[in-house]
């Protein structure tokens, strides 16, 4: 009897790599835009990412005071800090140090995410993730994990991982992932760590070093820099001197995609449309 294996799928290499831009939002946090500027303005389904991450208050004290969104999900990680989320609906909650909220935003909300504290470091990241057309006027939804919920593992020696969304390391992220079956993880490599993250062959792919640097698929990445990968299997990672990065993959869409602000919809007429609903309190 013949065992037939099939063909290892290649490991991904890296096609693009550049840095985010300084950037800020809400009512003047400053950030650095990773995805979603001019250098790197999408990769499907990912429509933003935005890190923040200082122990100046000037550079959060203001947040994001109320503001809608409509047709895509939001993701905010916290690293440090606390953050506190009021929505139109009544829901409220605080995010904390480790914990993420899985925002659907639906048809719509408006909501502030405000910082609860008015000294000491505030870090983490903000991903933008695109609904496919059949959801984009589904119901909103929260998915609020705190930092316990999030498995923790050590695929290779002096690695850990957080799995946040999708499978890695024999875990499961607690994350409940809709159409594009999304992959989120937070590395963390020691000094001469390396690990393979396994990743669906078909979905877009990003690496962002956040702290340290790291070879990515054999390229080096200093901190602050951003890795897009071509298609394959698995992404090798390794840190002669230790690093913290972000994996995230998603399956893209291959839908047209009409954007203006905290709007992401298919047609200009469904922005319009999404100005009129918010304007007339439709949200
Ligand atoms: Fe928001």
């Amino acid at each position: 009897m013949t065992d037939i294996h099939p063909q290892p799928t290649a490991l991904r290499r890296v096609v693009w790599a550049g840095r985010g831009m300084p950037a800020s939002d809400g009512a003047g946090v400053r950030l650095t835009r990773v995805i979603g500027q001019p250098t790197l303005p999408d990769l499907d389904p990912f429509l933003m990412l935005d890190e923040f991450g200082s122990d100046d208050p000037e550079a959060y004290i203001a947040g994001f005071p109320d503001h809608p969104h409509r047709g895509f999900e939001t993701v905010t990680y916290m690293l440090a800090g606390r953050m506190r989320h009021r929505d139109n609906k009544g829901n409220e909650g605080l995010l904390t140090a480790g914990s993420v909220q899985w925002m659907t935003a639906g048809r719509g909300i408006v909501h502030s995410e405000m910082p609860e504290q008015e000294q000491g470091l505030m870090q983490g990241f903000q991903l933008w993730l695109n609904l496919p057309a059949r959801d984009k006027m589904g119901p909103p939804r929260y998915q609020d994990i705190a930092p316990e919920q999030i498995p923790t593992v050590s695929p290779a020696p002096g690695v850990t991982a957080k799995v946040i969304a999708g499978r890695f390391a024999g875990v499961s992220g607690p994350v409940e992932a809709g159409a594009t079956e999304p992959v989120y993880v937070d590395l963390r490599l020691e000094a001469g760590a390396a690990v393979e993250v396994p990743l669906p062959p078909d979905h877009n792919a990003f690496v962002y070093v956040y702290e340290g640097a790291a070879g990515v698929a054999g390229q080096a990445l200093e901190q602050g820099m951003v890795a897009v990968l071509g298609r394959g299997g698995a992404v090798r990672i390794d840190a002669d001197h230790g690093a913290r990065l972000i994996v995230a993959a998603g399956k893209p869409l291959h839908e047209p995609v009409a954007r203006y602000g905290p709007f992401v919809m298919n047609t200009n007429d469904e922005l319009r449309q999404a100005f009129a609903d918010y304007q007339a309190g439709r949200f």
